[in-house]
């Protein structure tokens, strides 16, 4: 390619605070239209903003794990602009004197990793919602205010990122460091993660940077992908021809997969920024600033890491394992509980997760990691085969009963019988003379053959140990 992209991506985050940014009103998600609202947050005169110090403490925690600095002075700004969105005509945001700034996010890329700037994270309030009529010839739209006032931290990416699957790896990234931060659910459909993309593309090589356009309303990663995709080679198209980029917005319509002009690009000028009257400066103390700190869960990179490194687990195990915080934490009690961690990785993954809607839903699963821990440390001590314990685990799963419960009440009767696997043993033995011949002329693989055998004719029920033991004792 002739040119080259730079890209930079603005994420803002609604933060799961319990209430809005400046006002008591509920946060939550999905309630019937203009019931989550009072005369602050619909900007009545007269109402003035309080600041909900949770939403300072989460945006402060996630600077310090993008290793931004805090500074000790901050504070907020009126932007100001009409959209019937916005109540009050400005918007409570942050201008010069963000809360974070200075951090950078490390991402990995097929060979090694790269630093990612970030140029600023600030605090503002989120706009209401229009709602169109579904009835396009009525022109109607209406508007809900619920959203408006949920505190939106606005993390901003220096122009570091130099692909589109740099820009999906970069949010992939920040989206698992938040949840493992308890700071949002990011939940893309229900609008609490969303993404502008700002690009330029120059010759490859030069060192002039070209006109900025920015991409708004982009509604997953996979979007945000294509319309860079899609943008570059715009851009290409247009300076190849000789013409020049227009700064302007534009919007990403997921039907068409283009982007579409939806205006030009405002400056910061056009905002008339000044500080917010209502709302005193903020000023962080030492020792706040420091119990955050310590705050910070090990995060999911270093995990994955420290899971390769501990428990011998392939890089792609524990990418699934660490990439949801309460999976990670539930893969660690089973290990505590005495499971082998290979068994437990391989469990969580062929069996746990496709019963599962979420991941992050593990916590309200109803087998817990201690009782599957139990359930397969019986595994373990050769008690009952991994067949019957696959039928025990979805029985846990329906009754959410303990697997001892279960296996006695089901009357799974082990066949720990010596006698009685011998038999079978014999039986087997007469059955497959080759194996046996195969066997004993040092072909290990035909002894696991005859365990299975074993197992099959025992309909599952022998215990696997006991199995084995008597039969390489036939053998000999
Ligand atoms: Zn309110």
């Amino acid at each position: 390619m002739l040119y080259e992209p730079t890209i930079g991506l603005e994420v803002h985050v609604q933060l799961n605070t319990k209430s809005k940014i400046f006002c008591s009103c509920s946060t939550d998600f999905g309630a019937p239209a203009n019931t989550h609202v009072c005369p602050v947050c619909l900007g009545l005169p007269g109402s003035l903003p309080l600041l909900n110090l949770e939403a300072v403490k989460k945006t402060v925690l996630a600077g310090l794990a993008l290793h931004c600095e805090i500074p000790r002075h901050s504070k907020f700004d009126r932007k100001n602009y009409f959209y019937p969105d916005l109540p009050k005509g400005y918007q409570i945001s942050q201008y010069d004197k963000p809360l974070c700034r200075f951090g950078f996010l490390e991402i990995p890329l097929n060979h090694g990793t790269k630093k990612i700037g970030i140029t600023r994270i600030h605090l503002e309030e989120d706009a209401g919602k229009l709602v169109h009529s579904q009835d396009t010839s009525s022109r109607i739209s209406y508007v809900d205010y619920n959203r408006a006032g949920i505190p939106l931290m606005e993390i901003v990416s220096e122009p570091d990122i130099a692909s589109s699957d740099e820009a999906f790896s970069y949010l992939g990234e920040l989206k698992q460091i938040l949840q493992y931060l308890d700071v949002s659910d990011c939940n893309m459909e229900e609008g609490s993660l969303r993404c502008d993309v700002n690009i330029s593309i120059k010759k490859k090589g030069s060192t002039q940077h070209g006109t900025k356009v920015e991409i708004k309303n982009i509604n997953s990663f996979r979007a945000v992908k294509m319309a860079i995709e899609f943008e570059i080679n715009r851009q290409s198209k247009i300076l190849s021809q000789g013409k020049q980029i227009i700064q302007e917005t534009r919007l990403w319509n997921p039907d068409l997969k283009t982007t579409i002009r939806m205006r030009s690009k405002e400056d910061a000028d056009d905002y008339r920024y000044f500080p917010e009257p209502d709302l005193p400066a903020i000023v962080l103390e030492e020792a706040l600033i420091n119990t955050l700190r310590s705050q910070i869960p090990e995060l999911p990179r270093m995990r994955k890491i420290r899971f390769m490194r501990e428990f011998s687990l392939t890089e792609n195990d524990a990418k699934v394992l660490t990439s949801v915080k309460a999976l990670a934490d539930y893969f660690e009690e089973m290990i505590a509980e005495g499971v082998p961690p290979k068994r437990a990785s391989s469990w969580i993954q062929s069996e746990l997760l496709g019963k599962i809607d979420n991941p992050k839903n593990i916590a309200s699963f109803p087998v817990t990691a201690k009782k599957l821990a139990w359930l397969l440390v019986l595994i373990e001590k050769g008690i009952i085969s991994g067949k019957i314990a696959k039928t025990v685990f979805t029985a846990m799963i329906e009754s959410g009963k303990d697997a001892e419960c279960i296996i006695e009440e089901q009357g799974i009767v082990l066949v720990s019988d010596p006698g009685q696997i011998e038999q079978i043993v014999e039986s087997v033995i007469e059955k497959n003379a080759e194996s046996v011949d195969n066997y004993r002329s040092g072909k290990e693989k035909a002894l696991q053959f005859l365990v299975g055998q074993i197992m099959k004719e025992s309909k599952g029920q022998a215990s696997p140990r006991m199995a084995h033991e008597i039969l390489i004792k036939k053998l000999r």
